[in-house]
């Protein structure tokens, strides 16, 4: 209950704020970033959650018997290894080949 609670205070905030949907670049550390907020705004980066999954699924495709931890470790290897421009150029790449389907898919099936 007090997760519901919370979550539809989370809603609330959303209809406040400025919500923004940007990539966001790495830092000086090299650390990917997900989302920022400052009071009032929050931003968004769907850019790296998706090159992130479109590398690793990948990664399952061209190495299909590699067990999962090691498809991890790459993801994240790879991932730390590539520039803005990188994650951007596989975004934009997965922009266009992509196809959007509309019915949910159960891993389960
Ligand atoms: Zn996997």
């Amino acid at each position: 209950m007090a997760q519901q609670s919370l979550l539809l205070e989370l809603m609330t905030a959303l209809g406040r704020v400025k919500a923004i949907e940007a990539y966001i670049k790495k830092d000086e550390a090299d650390a990917r970033y997900y989302g920022l907020q400052q009071p009032g705004i929050i931003w968004v980066n769907p850019v790296t959650p998706i090159v992130e999954a479109t590398i690793h699924e990948l990664l399952h495709e061209v190495r299909p018997q590699w067990p999962e931890s090691v498809v991890v470790a790459h993801t994240t290897r790879l991932l730390h290894r590539m520039t803005d421009a990188d994650i951007q150029a596989v975004y934009r790449l997965f922009q266009e080949v992509k196809v959007v389907q509309a019915r949910t898919v159960d891993p389960d099936d």
